[in-house]
């Protein structure tokens, strides 16, 4: 049985999604409410692959809230993530991905350190951040828009918004290897750690974002905002792509100016409709055969058996890994969404 630990993207959210649910008293809560709420085990989902192969799985409400983070709620939040992972283990779940905030809270908060929790020992190996297929189909998303908004990558600036990130490192190793891209352009805020990713990859600059955006032929959007920022569209290059694959998404409004395309970054499609319900919540831009890539790698590792830790740590995603996990994804049926 696999599993998925997700959580909603800010409170206004929760209250809107409890509302729709019929739960008209939690809408009415605050923040603190959802800082004390237990996780909840609030779906069953069967997927099919196309080999014909058929699992189970369970999705895991971690009720943590990006707030938490915004407000410095910082025990809430960690909190959230071990109750939600001891929940997912004793009910039995061979291998949970760790959705959106959870992995990044994880190690932002080294809760290796705190895996004997509640009289449980965590078991890292039943868990996987899932951001190794997350950066594989992102770099998908990047050869296969180009290709469909006709810009030539040969000739192509790619910024990457969070670059030294765990799936930003891992997309700016692929772009320096596999795809012959003209300039890569390297955004994030610890400028020690982008100076390490550049001598690592050799090449790629280092800017803010404000000047990057008006030469960029494509944008990476991978940064850990518990917020979206406002960016003035009138900056874009023209024409330009768009790939925001945070959650909660990088940027905070909607895009809508001619030749500037934004597509849902690390979203994949099944070849098969799953049948859950949840991702209605989550992700209210996809019906039902679309959901991220990360709650997909743990699909992948129960079609297959891998009950391991296939995605951990941070930046230690490689190419290998990215090419094995890909083959997996396009056997069962997943591609990405462009
Ligand atoms: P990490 O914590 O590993 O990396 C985050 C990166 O963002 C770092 O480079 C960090 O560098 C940078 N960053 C944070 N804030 C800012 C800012 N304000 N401006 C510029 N850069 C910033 O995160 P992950 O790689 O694990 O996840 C990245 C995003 O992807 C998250 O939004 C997450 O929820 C989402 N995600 C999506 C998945 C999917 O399936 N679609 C799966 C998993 C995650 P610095 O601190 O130096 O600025």
């Amino acid at each position: 049985m696999f599993g998925l630990i997700g959580h909603l993207t800010s409170l206004a959210h929760a209250q809107e999604v409890a509302r729709e649910l019929g739960y008209e008293e939690y809408a009415q809560k605050d923040l603190d409410f959802w800082c004390v709420a237990p996780p909840q085990i609030v779906a069953d989902i069967t997927v099919k692959s196309i080999t014909g192969k058929t699992i189970v799985g369970k999705y895991v409400e971690s009720c943590f809230l990006p707030e938490m983070l915004l407000l410095k709620k910082f025990k809430a939040a960690t909190r959230k993530v071990l109750n939600a992972m001891a929940h997912a283990q004793k009910h039995g779940i061979n291998i949970t991905a760790l959705g959106g905030f959870s992995s990044i809270i994880f190690e932002n908060f080294n809760l290796m350190e705190m895996l004997h929790f509640r009289n449980i020992k965590l078991e890292v190996e039943r868990f996987t951040t899932g951001n190794t297929h997350t950066a594989y189909i992102i770099c998908r998303q990047v050869e296969e828009g180009a290709q469909k908004y006709g810009i030539d990558l040969a000739k192509a600036t790619v910024t990457v918004c969070g670059a030294t990130g765990d799936i930003g490192s891992a997309v700016c190793r692929w772009l320096s290897v596999r795809s012959p891209i003209q300039e890569l352009i390297l955004v994030a805020r610890n400028q020690e750690r982008l100076q390490a990713l550049r001598d690592s990859l050799g090449r790629g600059k280092i800017m803010t974002i404000e000047e990057a955006l008006p030469q960029s032929d494509i944008v990476v959007w991978v940064a850990s905002m518990a917020k979206g920022m406002e960016i003035s569209p009138a900056i874009l290059k023209k024409p330009s792509l768009l790939i925001d694959g945070g959650y909660p998404k990088n940027l905070a409004t909607t895009i809508q100016v001619p030749d500037v395309q934004v597509i849902n970054g690390g979203m994949v499609e099944h070849a098969l409709d799953v049948d859950w319900q949840i991702m209605k919540w989550v992700n209210r831009y996809a019906p039902s055969r679309q959901l991220f890539a990360c709650f997909a790698e743990s699909m992948l590792l129960e079609f297959e058996g891998w009950y391991t830790n296939f995605s951990w740590g941070r930046n230690q995603i490689t190419l290998e890994k990215m090419d094995q996990i890909g083959a997996l994804s396009r056997k069962h049926g997943f591609r990405p969404i462009v």
